[in-house]
């Protein structure tokens, strides 16, 4: 199937043709037609499906036709991040079809918002608390809404936004198109879906399942030596950008501190960080200033940089489907992407039930030097023995870093400047070691 078969207006299709994409990807060749025949869908897609084109490029066709002026179109998604990804998709996909996409979130002042709302968008794309605040306020009209699209629903839920989706959908007009597309479909949702759709379709892509191109390891480890393996990773894997996850906004702020310490370029994501300070963390991870993104789940929403080749979960995820999420920066489109994760004794039944989601068992790898939790490394499947495509060791094959040098793996790696080699280059030991396929 190719692009030109939906007909776009010929606006639309020259952003397709701008944006580089030929062959729709699965969840686009199935959503679209259904979207552009006016009806309501239930989209079950990650992220990293190209989910966001499946609803956008239908909306901008709808928009080619009708008045400008008014708010037609109103995409909610769970955080600012995402809600600025969507925009700029949007914007590069609409380029030429003179359709103004504006932004709407909370952390920012709500002026310029107000006042790019008074000069007519079409496309508004909003995080749901400060869209209420617009709505109480009347500076926002939706009383021509064509198309509500409800982006990442699940995540919407786990962040308690469902209330807020409620009462929105109160002030909205009761012709219209809905969209729903969400990870994964948990009772909430199913619930939500009833409320919002009517007779919808319903359109499924890899549920719940990681892209195929992302390769999976387990490491365990005592929680105690947690940083020393990061470490020791870091330091021995041919890595592009690497985005690492912890549990909470402190670890992930002592983390993000302690890499930067140890030489990488490095920065933290989380909560407590002002929107200007968020932007610069983002921008300076997807231009390459910052080889390694420490975030939480929630500062991590809506991270679309396509060049993440690792993604490591320093914490297990608290859900196999934050797992699955999590994993889904990596291994985006057609690139191939690893995700490695440090489990220790106590995250036993989550490697379970990811393991469970995932439909097979995880490889367990383990350093030498980081031997596995003894109860642990007894009850797990045994660790394979082949090396990842980018030439991490495999079990027990021998020491990383350089045994005989007599320094430790901190000091050999860092440069005249202190700097670390990283991002490209493998680092010599981790790539002589490598065990037979
Ligand atoms: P999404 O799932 O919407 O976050 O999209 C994931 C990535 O795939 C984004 O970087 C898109 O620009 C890209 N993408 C979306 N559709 C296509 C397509 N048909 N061909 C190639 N890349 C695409």
């Amino acid at each position: 199937m190719e692009f030109t078969e939906f007909n776009f207006h010929p606006k639309v299709a020259a952003g397709v043709a701008a944006a580089g994409y030929v062959t729709p990807t699965p969840i686009q060749s199935r959503a679209i037609p259904t979207i552009l025949e006016g009806r309501d869908v239930m989209g079950l897609a990650q992220t990293g499906t190209g989910k966001t084109a499946a609803f956008a490029l239908p909306i901008l066709h709808r928009l080619m036709n009708g008045s400008r002026g008014h708010t037609r179109a109103l995409i909610v998604a769970p955080t600012r991040e995402l809600a600025e990804q969507i925009h700029t998709e949007i914007g590069n996909l609409g380029k030429a079809t003179g359709l103004r996409s504006i932004t709407i979130y909370g952390g920012v002042s709500i002026n310029p918002q107000i006042a790019r709302l008074r000069q007519g968008a079409e496309i508004v794309v909003a995080c749901p608390g400060r869209l209420l605040d617009h709505i109480k306020q009347k500076t926002i009209d939706l009383s021509h809404l064509d198309v509500l699209v409800l982006d990442e629903a699940d995540q919407m839920f786990d962040m308690g936004f469902l209330p807020d989706i409620r009462r929105l959908l109160k002030h909205l007009p009761a012709q219209r198109q809905t969209l729903l597309f969400s990870a994964t479909m948990p009772q909430e949702i199913r619930g939500l879906a009833k409320e919002v759709l009517r007779d919808p379709e319903m359109v499924q892509v890899d549920l719940v399942a990681p892209a195929v191109t992302v390769s999976h390891a387990l490491y365990p480890v005592d929680e105690a030596r947690k940083t020393d393996l990061l470490l020791a990773l870091l330091e021995h894997t041919d890595t592009g950008s690497v985005l690492v996850f912890t549990r909470t906004k402190h670890r992930a702020k002592r983390l993000g501190e302690k890499l930067v310490k140890d030489g990488y370029k490095a920065a933290s994501l989380q909560g407590n960080l002002s929107q200007n300070r968020r932007q610069a963390a983002l921008d300076g991870f997807r231009d390459g200033r910052h080889q390694i993104l420490v975030a939480t789940d929630i500062a991590a929403r809506g991270i679309d940089v396509s060049k993440v080749s690792h993604v490591i979960n320093f914490d297990m995820p608290n859900t196999a489907e934050a797992y699955i999420h999590r994993i889904g920066r990596t291994g985006r489109a057609t690139r191939s992407g690893d995700a490695f994760t440090l489990v220790t004794i106590a995250d036993r039944a989550m490697e379970r039930a990811i393991e469970r989601t995932l439909g097979r068992s995880i490889e367990r790898r383990s350093l030498d030097g980081f031997a596995a939790p003894t109860d642990t490394a007894t009850s797990l499947t045994p660790s394979k023995t082949h090396r990842n495509s980018r030439g991490c060791q495999p079990t027990g094959k021998r020491e990383y870093g350089n045994a005989s040098s007599g320094k430790p793996a901190s000091d050999r790696s860092k440069n005249s400047r202190g700097q670390r080699r990283f991002s490209g280059r493998p680092s010599k030991p981790a790539a002589a070691s490598s065990a037979g396929q």
